[in-house]
C-alpha cells in the first residue's frame, strides 16, 4: 500500500511542482485505505481542506492508476502533541537550513507581544523582515474629529475598545479614501493597548497579510502563521478590498477568520466599498462580513473640514506660534477644498509651509494663489441658473420674480445677491450675468455687486445668508 502511495506521490510532484509538492502533499501521511475510503492525516485541518479542495480529485486519480481501489478521500488531523511538533521542527529544518533559529521556536511562547510589531515573537530573520508596518502615533481618537459624517464610524470603533464583550463581530468600515478608516482602526489599537496590555493585537493591510501568507507557504511555515493568526486577541485587515479575487488569501484569511470569531476574538475590517460592492469577493466572506455591524463612513461636511482644519492649524500653532493665517482662511478652505481629509490636511500644510516662508499672515487672496491648482480642480462649474435658482429657494421667492421687473426690496435684494455670487462664483461676465438674470443691463449687475459688497460691513445677517449660499452652492 505504502508503495502505491509513494507513486502515486512521484506523480503528484511531477503533475504540481516541487514547491506544491513540497507544501502541501509531502506533510501528508497515508493512514489506510478501507472500502474505498482512502484515510490521509494532515498536519491541520486547513491543510486537509486546501489539499482537498485543490488536489482531492488529482490524488484519487492517481491513486487509482496506482492500484488503489479509491474513490473517496478523508483526512484526518495529525493528533495534537509530540509527532506534530517534531514534524514542524524537522519541516523548518528542512525547508531553510536555519534550524537553529526556528527550532526553539515555540509557537505559543510569545510573553512579550502587546502590539503588531512583534506578533512573530522571537521571531527569525525571515520572520523580522516581515515586520507588520508600525502604528502611527498619530492616529488616536484624541486625534479624531468626530462630526455628523463620522460619528457612527467613532461610536463603534470606542466600543470595541470599551465594550464589555463582543458584541458585533466584524465589525466593518467602509468609505472612500482618506476619511478616516485607517485612522479609527489605529486608535482602536492604541486604545486596546492602553487598557489591555496584554492583549494581542495586530493591525494590518490585507496586502501585508497576503504578503505573509505567501511568504509562510515559500517558507512552509505555514503553520507558525496559521498558530499566529489565530492567537491573537484583535485582528484588523485594512484594505481587504484588496483580496478579493486572490483566490487562496481570501481562503485563508476566511478560515482564520473563522476561527476567531468561533472563538469570540473581534474582528475589525475596513474596505473602499460595501462588503456587497467587493467584486470578486467570495460567497462565504461575504456573508461573513455582512453578519456584523458594517458602518460606513461618509465624504466630509463643511463643518467637519472646518473643525479638522481648526484642530490642526491649533496644533501647529503650538510649535511654530509665528506662523499665521488671517481670519476666514480657514473658512474659505473648507468651503473651497471639498475632498477627503487627506487632501484638506495637505491643503493646510502647503498653507503653512509657504506662510513659514514668507514670514507674515497668510490672506485669503494669498492662499488662492498659492492653492490655485488645487482650488481649480475641486471648483464645481457653476451656472449663473442654478444660482438663482438656489437664491430664490433660500429666500422664498419664484424663479420668476427674480427675473421680472418687480424692484420691492423683498425681491429685488434677492435678484442683487444672486448678480453678486454670480460675478463671485462663476467666470461670466457683467453683461453675461444681466442677460442671464432677466434680461438686465450690466451697469444694474455692477450696481449689485457694489451695494452687496457694501452691505457686508453692517449687515450679519446678509453675511450668514451669503455663506450659507455658498456652502450650498459649493455642495
Ligand atoms: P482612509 O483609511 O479612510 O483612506 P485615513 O484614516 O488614512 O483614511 O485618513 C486620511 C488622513 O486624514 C489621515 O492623516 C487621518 O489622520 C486624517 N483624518 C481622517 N479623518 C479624520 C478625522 N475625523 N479627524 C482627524 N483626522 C482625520
Ligand atoms: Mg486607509
Amino acid at each position: 500500500m505504502n508503495k502505491s502511495w509513494g507513486a502515486a506521490c512521484r506523480a503528484l510532484e511531477g503533475e504540481l511542482g516541487a514547491d506544491a509538492y513540497k507544501n502541501w502533499i509531502a506533510p501528508l501521511d497515508l493512514a489506510g485505505c478501507e472500502a474505498g475510503i482512502v484515510r490521509l492525516v494532515a498536519p491541520t485541518s486547513f491543510m486537509g481542506m486546501w489539499v482537498e479542495r485543490n488536489y482531492g480529485g488529482r490524488i484519487l486519480a492517481l491513486l487509482r492508476q496506482a492500484g488503489f481501489d479509491a474513490t473517496r478521500l478523508v483526512f484526518d488531523i495529525a493528533p495534537q502533541g509530540a509527532t506534530t511538533l517534531h514534524a514542524q521542527q524537522t519541516q523548518h529544518k528542512k525547508m531553510d537550513g536555519k534550524g537553529a533559529e526556528t527550532a526553539d521556536q515555540e509557537p505559543h511562547a510569545r510573553g512579550a507581544l502587546p502590539m503588531a510589531g512583534n506578533a512573530f515573537g522571537k521571531a527569525s530573520a525571515a520572520q523580522k523582515d516581515l515586520e507588520t508596518a508600525a502604528l502611527d502615533k498619530r492616529l488616536t481618537f484624541e486625534n479624531f474629529v468626530v462630526g455628523a459624517p463620522n460619528e457612527l464610524a467613532y461610536a463603534s470603533a470606542k466600543r470595541v475598545v470599551h465594550g464589555q464583550s463582543v458584541s458585533f463581530n466584524p465589525l466593518f468600515f467602509y468609505g472612500g479614501v482618506g476619511l478616516g478608516k485607517t485612522h479609527l482602526m489605529q486608535a482602536i489599537a492604541w486604545g486596546i493597548r492602553a487598557q489591555r496590555p496584554e492583549a494581542h493585537v495586530v493591525y494590518l493591510t490585507a496586502e501585508q497579510f497576503m504578503y505573509r501568507f505567501v511568504q509562510a507557504l515559500r517558507a512552509r511555515k505555514i503553520i507558525d502563521f496559521k498558530d499566529l493568526f489565530r492567537s491573537v486577541d484583535v485582528l484588523m485587515i485594512d484594505d481587504v478590498q484588496f483580496i478579493a479575487g486572490k483566490d487562496s488569501t481570501q481562503d485563508e484569511f476566511f478560515h482564520t477568520f473563522n476561527a476567531l470569531i468561533d472563538q469570540g476574538k473581534q474582528i475589525v475590517v475596513a474596505a473602499h466599498q460595501a462588503p456587497s460592492a467587493i467584486e470578486g469577493i467570495d460567497e462565504r466572506l461575504l456573508s461573513r462580513l455582512q453578519g456584523g455591524l458594517v458602518v460606513d463612513l461618509h465624504p466630509t461636511s463643511y463643518d467637519l473640514r472646518l473643525e479638522i482644519l481648526k484642530r490642526k492649524y491649533a496644533m501647529f500653532q503650538k510649535d511654530h506660534s509665528t506662523v499665521r493665517l488671517a481670519p476666514g482662511v480657514l473658512e474659505f478652505l473648507a468651503e473651497r477644498v471639498q475632498s477627503n481629509v487627506r487632501v484638506v490636511e495637505g491643503a493646510l500644510n502647503r498653507l503653512i509651509a509657504f506662510a513659514g516662508l514668507i514670514g507674515r499672515e497668510v490672506s485669503v487672496e494669498i492662499t488662492e494663489q498659492v492653492l490655485s491648482d488645487l482650488l481649480r480642480s475641486t471648483e464645481r462649474r457653476l451656472t449663473v441658473d442654478e444660482i438663482l435658482r438656489k437664491v430664490a429657494e433660500h429666500f422664498n421667492v419664484s424663479l420668476a420674480e427674480m427675473m421680472g421687473p418687480r424692484r420691492a426690496r423683498m425681491i429685488a435684494r434677492p435678484r442683487q445677491i444672486a448678480m453678486y455670487l454670480a460675478k463671485e462664483l462663476t467666470s461670466k461676465s457683467l453683461p453675461d450675468i444681466g442677460r442671464r438674470c432677466g434680461n438686465r443691463d450690466h451697469t444694474t449687475v455692477l450696481h449689485a455687486v457694489k451695494r452687496i459688497t457694501e452691505l457686508q460691513k453692517t449687515d450679519t445677517q446678509l453675511c450668514e445668508d451669503l455663506a450659507h449660499l455658498r456652502r450650498r452652492l459649493a455642495g
